[in-house]
């Protein structure tokens, strides 16, 4: 039988639901457990992707070129299994759904209503994205007592009532503020989530209670009181430094066994957290890195916006771990490279990252950025838009194609080494403007004795790669060669007509993938004489988990690691 976690929040968002959710799907695979996860975001937009990222952070992208919410990356993380797009479920993909389907007539004259269709498409697609699992999480977004939660928590109970109490058990995440003028915890706006959850019929089984601090005996007792649940299933959840502790911190007040328990189920394996813990005590004692990630970055109100990176944030974070450095990311503005000498502000770096980019605001400063890194031997990594950069720099100041550019930006430069390739232009002009992004997974075939090559076979990526299953498109034509897979979200591409003069000039292209009509597609690029030069058109930060990091990441702190022994301060 399929059982189901329902995990809601309440008194305010942004507290950690996506993390909860994964690392209670942590727990219970370690318990033996075959776990996924869902996310269900009540807006009415049908995925993330056109959603602005100061709005909502980063744009996930999966294998199968969904566009989704940012939590689906931290089940992937935590879990270490590849989720697919149908696992993000919004209010407008149910309504689409229901409102086409009354188009085509297929409803035969019924009336179409909120109830029974709404909550019975929820479930539908629940219970497709749950199939192959024991054990499915399912995190509703937003905060208890939004008006657009009321769908999806009418429909957690549906499953109840269908499936059986013992096979869904809910778990409300609450956050329990200490103002600074009462200087004390209070459990009220706690209270009040458990009553707004009532309302719906829910009576939570267990409840998570995020705060500056631990929970106290004395607020773990009025919460026992006023929700009417043991004290037992009341947890702490304080705030930690390094979020992969939060299933080792849950383990300890014994979560699994209490969820494994709600579900009527015994533990099918022991919890082995050795592998974790190892990589957890090497980052927390972790010497501290310098990183510039040099981008565009955008200032709401006070505070400036950097929930958009968090894939690379996590990726470093990941590779940190494995060779025993801890990031601290500075997020440098390009903008304020563009009319000084970088070298003011990067000197003070160990390492160099541009992440991926759209549109024309502080290009510029970017390309210095990324001159600066290969004169200097500074390691580099460039992702997508920074790998394209990269050879913009490369062809104007070394290949001496004098204002070489992307199309992107500058359409009219007379070197276009970042172009758009003739049959995306045909589906421009007929202004299918989206369906000219290259999304989700591609195989990429890899050269022989590059840099890239030997850090995806030394993680073993091209053997576990190369057994994963792709649609034919995603794969191309590289079945004959080695490759390795990345995920993808771009337009524009190297433009293979500027390849012999680059490779010329010195630059090496150390990985490409073939379209089925032949078309190559340049997927990664190296400078094999600097300590760490590479870009890749693909965002490996999507493929990188705490216990198997992306293997561009590892080779780029571990050349970080290099240039810090030479560091005088
Ligand atoms: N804007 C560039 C493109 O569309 C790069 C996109 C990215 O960095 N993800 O190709």
């Amino acid at each position: 039988m399929a059982k189901y976690i329902i995990v809601s929040g309440g008194v305010l968002s942004g507290v950690g639901k996506g993390i909860a959710t994964a690392s209670i799907g942590k727990i219970l695979s370690e318990y033996g457990y075959k776990v996924t996860a869902i996310k269900i975001d009540p807006y009415i937009n049908f995925d993330a992707g056109t959603l602005r990222p100061t709005e909502h952070g980063e744009v996930w992208v999966t294998n199968d070129g969904g566009e989704i919410d940012q939590d689906l990356g931290s089940y992937e993380r935590f879990l270490g299994i590849d989720i697919p797009k149908s696992n993000n479920i919004t209010t407008g993909q149910v309504y689409k759904a229901i409102i086409d389907r009354e188009r085509n007539g297929e409803y035969l004259g019924e009336t179409v209503q909120f109830i029974p269709h709404v909550p019975e498409e929820i479930k539908n697609r629940i219970k497709k994205a749950s199939k192959d699992y024991d054990i499915t999480l399912i995190e509703i977004g937003g905060t208890i007592g939004d008006y657009e939660n009321v769908p999806f928590l009418f429909t957690a109970k549906s499953m109840e009532r269908e499936l059986g109490k013992e096979n869904v058990v809910y778990v409300l995440i609450t956050y329990l503020p200490i103002p600074t003028h009462i200087g004390e915890m209070k459990t009220k706006p706690t209270q009040q989530a458990i009553k707004l959850l009532q309302e719906q019929g829910i009576m939570p089984d267990i409840i998570l209670c995020r705060g500056k601090e631990p929970l106290d005996d004395v607020r773990k007792k009025k919460i026992e009181t006023y929700a009417n649940i043991q004290r037992e299933l009341v947890i702490s959840a304080p705030d930690i430094k390094v979020l992969y502790e939060v299933p080792i911190n849950f383990e300890r007040e014994q979560l699994g066994l209490k969820i494994l328990s709600k579900l009527n189920l015994q533990p099918k394996k022991k919890p082995d957290w050795k592998e974790w813990e190892i990589a957890l005590n090497r980052l927390k004692a972790s010497e501290i890195v310098r990183i510039a990630m040099v981008g565009k970055y955008v200032d709401i109100g006070a505070f400036t916006f950097k929930d958009a990176y968090v894939s690379i944030n996590e990726a470093l974070e990941h590779s940190g771990a494995r060779v025993g450095l801890k990031a601290k990311i500075d997020w440098v503005d390009s903008k304020t490279l563009e009319d000084k000498d970088p070298a003011e502000t990067l000197k003070n770096y160990d390492g160099l990252i541009i992440p991926g980019g759209f549109g024309a605001t502080g290009i510029e400063g970017k390309i210095s950025a990324i001159k600066y890194a290969r004169e200097t031997g500074t390691p580099f990594l460039g992702l997508c838009l920074g790998a394209q950069l990269a050879v913009v720099e490369y062809a104007r100041n070394v290949a001496g194609l004098k204002d070489a550019h992307s199309i992107e930006i500058n359409p009219k430069t007379p070197y276009p080494v970042v172009d758009l390739l003739p049959t995306q232009k045909e589906l421009l002009a007929k202004s299918s403007y989206g369906g000219t992004m290259r999304l989700g997974a591609y195989a990429a075939v890899i050269k022989a004795d590059t840099v890239v090559y030997k850090l995806y076979q030394k993680e073993n990526r091209i053997v576990e790669d190369m057994q994963q299953k792709l649609s034919p498109e995603s794969l191309g034509e590289v079945q004959n060669f080695e490759y390795v897979i990345e995920r993808h979200r771009h337009r524009y591409e190297i433009s293979p007509k500027f390849h012999e003069a680059l490779e010329k000039a010195g630059l090496v292209f150390s990985g490409y993938h073939q379209r089925q009509d032949g078309t190559k597609l340049v997927e990664f690029i190296e400078l094999p004489k600097h300590p760490f030069f590479v870009g890749t058109q693909a965002h490996p930060e999507f493929r990188s988990r705490f216990l198997n990091p992306a293997p561009l990441f590892i080779g780029f702190m571990e050349a970080v690691k290099k240039h810090i022994e030479k560091r005088v301060d």
